[in-house]
């Protein structure tokens, strides 16, 4: 009897240590599982604070060639018409001497929100530089392009920004540019082909739009596209 006694305490101590020992890991598990989940929100939380603008809330110039270098290069080789915007906004500069910096941070962020209303769902829009701006509109062709471009100087220039109870009005100038279709191109050479359209806006006089056409070899030759360019391209 003594003997079963101390048998039975034993097993019991044996369970009893089995059952501390699965609590520890289920503990250290769940920390461990808790603690992956918070550092992979941290690391995507950063990935995205690293491709947004902080001001207007659109994509910087990272975020922005990471999101479009793709969809335009699949669009493009898939025939389909895509269009690349660039947009800076008119003698910016006097616009911040005249009203303050803070007035054109204000006026940035205003831009930006005008920007994103006159577009569609599909495309998508950036902030490449202080007081420029980038559109990819996917299946869009010169004559939608021509309408987009359009609509967005006129909201612009029909927007009046209130700072400190003084009105600020702006224009921007736009360069765009569209794929003939078929031809095979690039981020780069769209973008280059709508610096050049924006050179030759700004040049004509500003608060207006101007197009280049890319046009080129067939999506199965294998030479460089043709960007017509009349006047040097603007340094974006
Ligand atoms: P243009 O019509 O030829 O484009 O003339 P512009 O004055 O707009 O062009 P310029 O490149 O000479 O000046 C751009 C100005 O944008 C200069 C800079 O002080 C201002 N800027 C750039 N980033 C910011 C920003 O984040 N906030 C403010 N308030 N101003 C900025
Ligand atoms: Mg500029
Ligand atoms: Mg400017």
């Amino acid at each position: 009897d003594l003997l079963r006694g101390d048998d039975s305490a034993f097993a019991e101590s044996i369970w009893v240590s089995v059952f501390a020992i699965e609590l520890v890991l289920y503990a250290v598990g769940t920390v461990f599982i808790i603690f992956m989940l918070v550092s992979e929100r941290t690391v995507s939380a950063h990935r995205v604070a690293a491709s947004m603008d902080p001001l207007t809330g659109v994509f910087n110039r990272r975020g922005f060639a990471e999101a479009t270098g793709r969809i335009i290069e699949r669009e493009a080789s898939a025939g389909r018409p895509v269009t690349v915007m660039i947009l800076d906004i008119d003698h910016f500069k006097s616009i911040n001497d005249r009203f303050g910096h803070p007035a054109g941070d204000q006026i940035l962020r205003e831009f930006a929100a005008t920007l994103t209303n006159t577009l569609r769902m599909t495309d998508l829009c950036g902030r490449i530089g202080g007081e420029e701006f980038m559109v990819v509109a996917p299946e869009t062709t010169l004559e939608g392009a021509n309408i987009l471009a359009e609509r967005i100087r006129a909201a612009v220039e029909r927007s009046e920004i209130t700072y400190k109870e003084q009105v600020v009005r702006l224009t921007v100038s736009v360069g765009f540019a569209v794929v003939a279709e078929d031809v095979q191109v690039t981020y780069d050479q769209l973008k280059h082909a709508a610096a050049a359209a924006l050179g030759e806006a700004k040049a004509t006089g500003r608060n207006r739009s101007m197009v280049r056409i890319v046009t080129g070899p067939k999506a199965t030759g294998n030479s460089e596209p043709e960007i017509p360019q009349q006047v040097p391209p603007y340094a974006v």
